[in-house]
């Protein structure tokens, strides 16, 4: 992929948003932390763990219920994070800022409001008929 269009976002705004990325990712690496163990094969790949509360039948109940709150907590925090992670690789390659479908800046105010958007308003919203 060659890269025709540089972000115009000025360095302040870059480190400002890199910043808030950086400590959202520890944030969610944190959370993930609290309940599931990491893939050692792939990276930012976590796996629910199972919890252990005893062998009766409530407690066994009780262990399903959690996994099943755990494992969409999990999905929803590892998507995240790896949004994250994108966002910082696009700051890296001198990319951020810049829609990945039309090529145009994405709006500073949207980048402040969601820092991992990588797709202009007009676009996403062609895309998902929503903001
Ligand atoms: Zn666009």
């Amino acid at each position: 992929m060659t890269k025709t269009k540089k972000t115009q976002l000025s360095n302040t705004f870059i480190a400002k948003i890199q910043k808030n990325l950086e400590e959202e990712k520890k944030h969610l690496e944190a959370e993930l932390d609290k309940f599931t163990k990491k893939n050692s094969h792939i990276d930012d790949d976590y796996e629910a763990t199972y919890p252990e509360y005893g062998d009766k039948s409530d407690e066994n109940a009780q262990e399903i219920t959690q996994y099943l709150t755990n494992k969409p907590l999990e999905m929803q925090l590892e998507k995240t994070l790896r949004d994250v992670d994108k966002a910082l690789k696009r700051i890296k390659d001198g990319v951020y800022g810049i829609c990945k479908y039309c090529d145009q800046p994405i709006e500073e105010k949207r980048l402040e409001a969601r820092p991992t958007s990588s797709a202009c308003v007009s676009c996403k919203k062609t895309l998902t008929q929503e903001i």
